[in-house]
């Protein structure tokens, strides 16, 4: 052994006994210390990860919040845990002057700036792979001054196209922009808790506005337990989520909370980039009408989860019979 290789034995000895004191408040042997970091690693490895995905940033939240203050509130939620969302622009909402100070905000804060189509418009029936295509590049002049933006596209209402021929064609022209799909892994409809909130606002002066808090926190906890185990049944492994929530006031409100309860329940949170790396976006289902969460997609391509899947995955139908009930 040379000198080198002994100060480096050395040195790791001394950083072991370190780490030793550091843990357990005494030195460990080498095996004690070496499975300690690993239980904390297994530990970490072991939660279920998930970014935030932002939809439709809107100048107009309604009379009770305007933009700036949504705008605070959302990148303070975020910032103070240094977390990088995505954020999917429909031009439509954002194509003035004050739309364009909403989308710095974002892009000077490091979040991914991605299109969301400019005039929101689900590609089903109605609606031709022409008239869809030039709406997708229409977005792009509204993206392309930022620093952030990045190449993902989301379909509005998760919407892909009904024919074999509208979803593949669409798909290729995604490919050839170099756009990859921004799926949403984890779907819900916080949208809706959203309206009825506002409703109630309208209705009721100073209104208490946890219950709706609440529900938002269970509706989107549960939904993120739905899709995490669809996913490992479907997939057989964990994937990295990606959870579809709305730029509205209720969000605004409310998103620290959100972001607390998903720790609180396992969940680790993590940078929307990084979620999109996992592979499982790579996938093009091949089912019709396309579309919905991948995972739900995923799920109905393999024909085997027919009785756990509704369609669409979701939507106000399924939480306003819950929420009458609750007097929400
Ligand atoms: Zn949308």
């Amino acid at each position: 052994m040379n000198r080198r290789d002994f100060l480096r034995v050395l040195e790791r000895s001394a950083v072991i006994a370190a780490l030793g004191h550091c843990v357990k408040g005494s030195s460990l042997s080498l095996v004690a210390a070496q499975g300690e970091s690993q239980t904390v690693l297994d530990g970490r490895r072991g939660r279920p990860q998930i970014a935030i995905t932002m939809d439709d940033p809107q100048v107009e939240l309604g009379p009770f919040m305007g933009w700036k203050e949504a705008n605070r509130r959302i990148l303070g939620a975020l910032g103070e845990r240094k977390l990088k969302a995505a954020l999917f622009v429909c031009g439509m909402r954002v194509d003035r002057v004050e739309g364009k100070a909403l989308l710095s905000g974002w892009d000077d804060a490091g979040h991914l700036i991605c299109n969301h189509s400019y005039s929101h418009l689900m590609y089903l029936r109605k609606t031709g792979y022409e008239e869809f295509a030039a709406d997708f590049l229409r977005d792009e002049a509204i993206i392309a001054p930022y620093r952030h933006r990045t190449a993902l596209f989301r379909y509005p209402y998760l919407k892909e196209g009904d024919t074999v021929e509208k979803r593949d064609h669409f798909r290729g022209l995604l490919k050839e922009h170099g756009y990859r799909v921004g799926h949403v892994t984890v779907d819900a409809s916080d949208w809706y808790v959203d309206e009825r909130m506002m409703a109630r606002l309208r209705n009721v002066a100073g209104a208490k506005l946890e219950p709706y808090r609440d529900y938002l926190i269970a509706h989107l906890l549960d939904r993120a337990g739905f899709y995490r185990q669809l996913a490992l049944d479907v997939l057989g492994r964990e994937v990295r989520h990606t959870l579809l929530v709305h730029y509205r006031m209720i969000n605004a409100l409310f998103l620290r909370e959100v972001m607390a309860a998903f720790e609180k329940a396992g969940w680790e949170w993590i940078d929307a980039d990084r979620a999109f790396e996992d592979p499982v976006f790579r996938r093009e289902p091949q089912t019709l009408p396309a579309g919905e969460s991948l995972i739900w997609a995923l799920a109905a391509e393999t024909g085997k989860f027919k009785e756990r899947l509704r369609w669409p995955g979701e939507d106000d139908v399924y939480e306003k019979p819950k929420m009458d009930a609750l007097g929400l």
